[in-house]
């Protein structure tokens, strides 16, 4: 593994030393990691002009030499999967096979994004004209991410923007620089100078990203309160913003299930990465007839799997990845004691100084709960005991987010139709957190504005330009 000390910035192909620094937490034992850099202004400018300096050249490239970088990087993502667990581990908290699949779906998403078409339409061919439609990159474009898939988050914008010719500068949350600054450093080696740059600053770093005129597009992933804040400061430049933000998702499982199977399923699409995905069940709505077994054996799984140290080999789960994440969680899990619901499983929280909550869950709370309403992002899941799907349905789009959800049943065509009248970006059937490169993914609501993933994604990047030529 690189020492983490040597873990730097990358801007203009080269690393690049800090005046200061912040520390770096490592969850599991609440203590100082080491010191990520902080960049300062001038350096901020610096990677924006290197970006800006690469982008002539990199948009005159042709798509099929732009398709085999995004390949390389896939590569060279796989080369390093195990130092970039390990360290993912250490600031992250999530346990090493759980790292090792953030590795892999990061390299795979960059695979996947380098195998899509590029937008291109004809909306006219008549006997006076032909109408086409290109699409141009935008320019520098400026990547913020948080810290629950860092290193998804970062493939996630970075491969789709290196795609359709935009060069860009990449800030990751200051809860989780590091393996965000060592992925610079090790692209840096496959990509030309300036394509790609990664500096690193505490929460004030953001705010002068976005008021930044050097950049051309915000491409951000985060809350939906700091989405709005993101979204304001872009305005003064018209800057092209795109938004993924909050959720508060919900499953319903219909009766005809097999229950002990589905609550398997839910288990790890609710509390993978100790609850801390986006997509991740935040309401569990279940029909009354299969209610007991589903929450039977969702306690039973509770019990039975160990929160830990990342870095012991039976951890499952991790703790909650920073402290203030943690008081979060916390503030919810004391009010869901205070107001009198009842706690299956959790309510004892470990002494110690890592942000461990265990896995809590809540039976039946009445649905204007905080535990319902709001969203965890912490390994709090409400069960809702169902026997009107009209009214379930009422209560899923009675939220200020949109962002996913989920139907679990034997009979799909009902699925779908259910999946129809929910208000949200993605609906899946009988699964969950599945996110390929070839679909759309974005929230309706406050849980964010346009999309990534797709063609409608790498549009996201660019600017339409229709050129009319007579015949
Ligand atoms: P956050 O909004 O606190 O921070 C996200 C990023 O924004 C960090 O890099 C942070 O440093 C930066 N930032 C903070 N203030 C800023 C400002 N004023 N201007 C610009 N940047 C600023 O979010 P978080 O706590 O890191 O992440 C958790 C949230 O992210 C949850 O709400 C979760 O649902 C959401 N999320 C959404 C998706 C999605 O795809 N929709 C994916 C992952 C996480």
């Amino acid at each position: 593994m690189q020492e983490l000390s040597n873990i730097s910035m990358t801007i203009g192909g080269a690393s690049v030393e800090a005046e200061s620094g912040f520390d770096v937490f490592n969850p599991a034992k609440g203590s100082v990691l080491c010191q990520a850099p902080s960049a300062t202004a001038e350096q901020l400018d610096q990677a924006v002009e290197s970006a800006r300096d690469a982008f002539g050249s990199w948009r005159a490239l042709s798509i099929d030499e732009r398709r085999s970088y995004v390949r390389k990087c896939a590569v060279a993502l796989r080369e390093h999967a195990e130092e970039l667990a390990e360290i993912f581990t250490l600031e992250q908290g999530r346990p090493t096979s759980g790292a090792a699949i953030e590795i892999e779906l990061s390299a795979a998403f960059f695979d996947e994004t380098a195998d899509l078409e590029m937008p291109f339409e004809i909306t006219e061919d008549s006997d006076t004209r032909r109408v086409e439609v290109h699409y141009d990159p935008l320019g520098v474009v400026c990547a913020i991410t948080p810290w629950n898939f860092p290193l998804t988050m970062f493939a996630f914008k970075v491969a789709p923007a290196l795609l359709t010719g935009n060069t860009i500068v990449v800030k990751p949350s200051p809860f989780t620089p590091l393996c965000t600054l060592r992925v610079g450093q090790i692209l840096d080696e496959v990509l030309p100078t300036g394509v790609l740059n990664t500096i690193s600053g505490d929460d004030g770093l953001g705010p002068l990203m976005t008021a930044h005129q050097g950049f051309d597009k915000i491409s951000f992933t985060g809350s939906s309160a700091t989405g709005k804040r993101v979204m304001e400061s872009a305005s003064a430049g018209l800057k092209r913003v795109t938004l993924e933000l909050g959720g508060n998702d919900v499953a319903i499982v219909m009766p005809d299930v097999d229950p002990e199977v589905v609550a398997q399923q839910l288990f790890f699409g609710s509390f993978f990465n100790t609850a801390q995905i986006c997509v991740a069940t935040k309401r569990l709505y279940v029909h009354t007839d299969v209610y007991d077994k589903v929450r039977d054996t969702m306690a039973f799984l509770a019990q039975s799997i160990k929160v830990g140290d990342g870095t012991e080999p039976d951890s499952v789960f991790g703790p909650i990845q920073n402290k203030r994440q943690y008081d979060r969680v916390m503030n919810l899990l004391n009010d869901a004691k205070d107001t009198g619901l009842t706690l299956l499983t959790g309510a004892d929280v470990p002494e110690g100084d890592g942000y461990f909550v265990p896995i809590t869950l809540v039976d039946n709370p009445p649905v204007d709960s905080r535990v319902v309403v709001e969203e965890a992002f912490g390994p709090i899941l409400p069960l809702l005991r169902f026997d009107d799907l009209d009214q379930v349905i009422e209560e899923a789009n009675d939220s200020e987010f949109g962002l996913a959800g989920s139907v679990w049943s034997k009979d799909v065509d009902a699925a779908v139709e259910i999946a129809k009248r929910l208000d949200t970006g993605t609906v899946w059937i009988n699964e969950n957190l599945y996110l390929p490169a070839s679909t759309p993914f974005g929230g309706h609501k406050q849980s964010g504005i346009g999309v990534e993933h797709g063609m409608d994604g790498l549009k996201t990047f660019m600017s339409a330009k229709a050129i009319y030529i007579p015949k």
